[in-house]
C-alpha cells in the first residue's frame, strides 16, 4: 500500500512539474486521474479487507472511504474515458466519435 501510494505521489508531482513549466497536457491530467484513483480504491478495499467483518462497519473509515473513491471512480471523466482520452493520444487513433 506505501509503495503503491508513493507512486501516484510521484506522478503527482510530476504534473505539478509540468504545469510550472506550462507543459502540462489534458491527456497527461487524464493518465494520473485515471491510475491514481485506480490505485486509491484498490488501497481502500484492502484497507476495508483488512479489518475484517470490522472493515463493513461504519465504526471505521475505510469503507466510507471506499464509497468516497467509488464517487471519484466515476465522476471529473470515468475511468473508461480517460483511457479512451489516452488510447486516443498514444496510438492516434480514436476509439470513440
Ligand atoms: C457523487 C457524484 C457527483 C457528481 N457531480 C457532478 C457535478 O457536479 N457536475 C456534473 O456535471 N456531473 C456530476 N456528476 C456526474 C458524473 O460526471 C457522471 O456520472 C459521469 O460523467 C458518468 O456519466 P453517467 O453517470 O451518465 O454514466 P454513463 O455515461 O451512462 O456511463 C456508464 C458506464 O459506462 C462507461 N462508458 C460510457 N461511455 C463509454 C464508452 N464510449 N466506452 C467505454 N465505456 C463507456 C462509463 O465509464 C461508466 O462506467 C457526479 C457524479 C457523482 C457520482
Amino acid at each position: 500500500m506505501a509503495t503503491q501510494i508513493t507512486l501516484g505521489q510521484l506522478l503527482a508531482n510530476r504534473l505539478a512539474e509540468l504545469k510550472q513549466a506550462n507543459e502540462l497536457r489534458p491527456e497527461q491530467v487524464s493518465m494520473a486521474k485515471r491510475n491514481n484513483v485506480r490505485m486509491a480504491r484498490n488501497q481502500a478495499r484492502i484497507a476495508r479487507e483488512m479489518l475484517g467483518s470490522n472493515g463493513i462497519t461504519l465504526e471505521h473509515s475505510p469503507m466510507r472511504h471506499m464509497a468516497n473513491m467509488e464517487t471519484v471512480y466515476t465522476y471529473e471523466g470515468t475511468h473508461d474515458i480517460h483511457s479512451l482520452i489516452l488510447g486516443n493520444d498514444l496510438t492516434g487513433i480514436a476509439a470513440f466519435k
